[in-house]
Formats: structure tokens, sequence, C-alpha cells
């Protein structure tokens, strides 16, 4: 899961102020990725390209590019943004992207939302054709980026057809925006569709972001990218094309238990509304006597109304979250502990000699339910009774979520949801099921795999798929201000 955004107008633009479009759609997306951030730009008349890269989150990296605004001159068709949480290759700002790749002849700057998982296959073929540009580092951004200039080069220069072919090569899931220097900007989704991807054109500008949030806060009339769609943009006309190959699309449901925002919309359905229902058919199958209902907040909070709305338990605020700290679960690992501990303050009023019922969406790892059951116990309730949204998260996802292995997992160490209770050190414990998942989102199919570990799409086991991603690659190099 990463935050993507790109601009593109048909009149060549400062790049200060394309950047700053493209910041400004990112800040909204900052949710998805919080290691490090980025953008790349085309120059309108010498094709030469412009990457910032930085370990800072979007606000720091929009006022440091403004600080700095006066070295960053020439007008540029568009520019392209990436917010980075990692799901391959090292952690922080060495592998942040856009990345870069091409010569005078024809470049490209890309940046993605996902996990290819075959990247080292996909590294082979691109060499294959296009030998004489080498990849920064061995991961699945460079390999993207390599992939698709190599079938550029194969189609005479042709990213759209490239576009259209890539998913013949591609094991994994992807949301692209790209700019080349012919220039045309593109943006594309996997047939699949697994991760979101949004944009909208008034007829001289293009704006694409990775949720319809981001272009709703700029009061945009916004279209997802379909999966298997190609949208290029010349500076003339916007075209839309699709993939040479097609598949049954399959969207991530976490993406509507938790990554998204809830203004947003995935596959035209309210992430907000998704939720609620997600908590009513929670109370439906696993009801508890209590005496109020309480969100772990932020992306549990519908889910704790629909919880409440459908068993009359009134519904209450009893933890506050410290929003300057981040979201938890895409901080880095070596952070995650101490994050937990301190994320999180008890409202007393709300908790002291009740019977509580705390809904979540979902239990990865466990460490930040063991602190929270732990603390709302500190500040005087009665029981605690804890309700999931989903059901056990059970095996990796290779499509974009940084689950590296099963045993990361608690619903995979533990032998039973008894023995996960005991470790958590509450009175009940209780997780929706995936039938109630699949229905609360209304599509006829989702890709449910960290909860069924069924990875039937790809025709691979589980086993096979963690052999082929075998963990977090080595990266080259820290590349923060270039020019190419
Ligand atoms: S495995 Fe889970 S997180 Fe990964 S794409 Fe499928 S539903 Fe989403």
């Amino acid at each position: 899961m990463c935050g993507i955004s790109a601009y593109a107008s048909s009149k060549p633009r400062n790049f200060v102020e394309s950047a700053k479009t493209v910041l400004t759609l990112l800040i909204e997306l900052q949710h998805r990725g919080q290691e490090a951030a980025g953008i790349a730009s085309v120059d309108a008349t010498t094709g030469d390209v412009r990457v910032v890269r930085k370990e800072l989150l979007i606000l720091d990296l929009l006022f440091e590019f403004l600080r700095e605004s006066k070295d960053f001159t020439g007008e540029v068709f568009g520019c392209i943004g990436h917010t980075r949480y990692s799901t391959s290759g090292s952690y922080g700002a060495s592998l942040a992207q856009p990345v870069a790749i091409g010569d005078r002849r024809f470049r490209i700057v890309l940046a993605f939302n996902g996990n290819i998982v075959n990247y080292r296959e996909l590294h082979e073929f691109a060499r294959s054709i296009a030998p004489e540009v080498a990849p920064k580092a061995e991961n699945d951004t460079e390999a993207l980026a390599q992939a698709v200039y190599a079938l550029s080069k194969e189609e005479g220069w042709d990213v759209v057809e490239a576009l259209r072919r890539l998913p013949e090569y591609v094991i994994g899931a992807y949301s692209i925006v790209a700019i080349t220097s012919e220039p045309r900007l593109v943006a594309a989704r996997d047939p699949r569709g697994f991760r979101p991807l949004s944009y909208s054109f008034n007829g001289s500008e293009v704006f694409v972001a990775s949720e319809t949030s981001a272009l709703q806060v700029l009061d945009l009339e916004w279209r997802e990218v379909r999966e298997g769609e190609i949208i290029s943009f010349d500076g003339r006309s916007l075209e839309v094309s699709k993939a040479s190959v097609t598949a049954e699309p399959i969207p991530c449901i976490f993406e509507y238990v938790y990554f998204s925002r809830p203004d947003s919309y995935f596959n035209g359905i309210s992430i907000y509304n998704t939720r609620i229902r997600m908590g009513e058919s929670l109370a439906k199958v696993m009801p508890v006597d209590a005496d109020v209902v309480m969100p772990v907040p932020d992306s549990a909070r519908p889910m704790a109304i629909g919880y409440s709305m459908a068993s009359g338990i009134p519904f209450g605020e009893g933890l506050v979250a410290n929003k300057y700290v981040g979201r938890v679960f895409i901080s880095m690992p070596n952070w995650r502990d101490t994050l937990s501990r301190f994320k999180y303050g008890v409202i007393k009023h709300t908790v002291n000699m009740r019977r509580v019922v705390l809904v979540d969406d979902s239990i990865v790892r466990g460490t930040t339910m063991s602190y929270l059951t732990s603390k709302i116990r500190r500040a005087g309730a009665r029981e605690v009774h804890v309700r999931i949204a989903s059901p056990p998260f059970r095996c990796p996802c290779f499509m974009g979520i940084d689950v590296a292995s099963r045993k990361e997992l608690i619903a995979w160490s533990k032998s039973s949801v008894d023995e996960i209770r005991q470790t958590l050190g509450v009175d009940s414990l209780a997780y929706n099921t995936i039938e109630n998942l699949v229905s609360s989102v209304g599509l006829p199919k989702v890709c449910h795999a960290c909860f069924s570990c069924s990875y039937r799409f790809f025709g691979l086991s589980v086993d096979e798929l963690e052999k082929m991603s075998s963990g977090r690659s080595a990266c080259v190099g820290s590349h923060t201000h270039t020019q190419v």
C-alpha cells in the first residue's frame, strides 16, 4: 500500500506550481504511506527528468520544497508523486519513488502502489529486450519501470501499448502513474484491480490519485480507473484503453477494512458505509452483553457505530489516538512496539466500572491490541470484550501490504481464538466471518487471501509465492535529489 498522485496540463506549467498540485493531492493520501515521499517531472522542452525523494511526511516535503523553490526552475508537462509504505526492499527513503529510467531517446518516471512478486523474472525479461538500461537496484519498482521501458522499446516507444502488454508478465498488483519524455501522462491498474486509482479530467488538465477522497477534497469531479484500464494524456486529448489480457476483478477487501479513507469510494462503493455494514453484521453474529461500544480509532469508528446501531448498546469514545504519531500498522517494524504503547490515551469516564465492547477493524500482529486492552483495564473497565470486524488474519499478502511471513501473524502462531484471547488478556474475543465481510462490500468477487489463505487467482500456493518473493531484498543507494 502506497499513495500515488499525478498532474499534467495541456499548457506547460512552472515546475513548482505543478509539483504543489501533486503534493496537495498526496497530502490527502498520507495514510497510505509515511516512510518517505517523492515527486518527479519531465521538462516540457528538454525532456530532462527531475526527481526529489526524501524521508519526510508530505506536508514537510511540501514546506521544504517551497523553501528550496528558487532552485527549481523550468516548465514541465506534469509531475507524479508517491508516498511510501514499503512492502519489499529496505525500509525508509532508500527505495523511495518515483524512479526514473531511460536515456535521451526515451525517458520515463514512474511510481506505483502494489507489489510485484516475480520482480526478479521481470528484471530478466526487461534486460533481454533493453540491456542498455541498468536499474539502480533489484526491486519491484525498478523492475516495473524497466519492464515498461523495455516493452515501450519493443512497441516503437509506445508506452500505452507497453502498459497494455504489461500484465502478461507480472505476478502481483499494481496501480501506476508515469510520465514519459514524449511527453505523456499515463495511469494504469492491473486487470484484477487489487488497488484503487482514480482521476479527474477537465478538458485541459488531468489529476490522478490513489483514492477518490484526494480528488474530492479539491472539489474535482472524479472517475475511477477501471481494472485493466490505461489512461493516457498527451496534452491534447485523454484516451482510455484496455490491457491485452483480462482477468476476473478481485479488489483487495482490506482496502474496505482498513487501508482506504472512510470518505473514499472504491469500485463505486462507499468505504464508510461498508464499514458500518461490517459493524452491523458483527453485532448480529457476535453479540455480547455490555454497557458501551467503543472503537479503536480511527478506521474502526464506523464499525463501532454499526455495532452500536445493530446491538442497541450505546456508542462512546473511550480511546484518543495521537494523530501526529501516524498509523502504527504501516510504520517501520522497529518503531511499531514503541508507537503502540504511546499512541493511545484512555478516556476514563467512558470505561470506568463499565463492561466495554472494543471494536477494531482487524488484528494482524496483536501488538497494539495487547497494549490497548491492558490500558482500558487499568482505567477501571469491569469487562473488556473485543470484537473484530474482519476474520482472523492468517496469511501474508503479496499484493501490497507488509506481512512478509505467516510467523508474524497472531492468528497463525496461536492455535485457537481462545489462545489469542488469553494472550490479549480479555474477557471475550470474537471475529466476523468471511461471508459477512464479503456481503458488506457487495461485490461479486474480492480478494480475501489474507483471511482465507486462498491465492488461486495466481494459480500458486502460499509457499510458492513466499519463495518467489523471498522477503525483503537489499537495495542500492539513496537518491534524495537527482536530475537525470
Ligand atoms: S491478501 Fe488481503 S491485503 Fe492482500 S490484496 Fe488480498 S485482501 Fe488485500
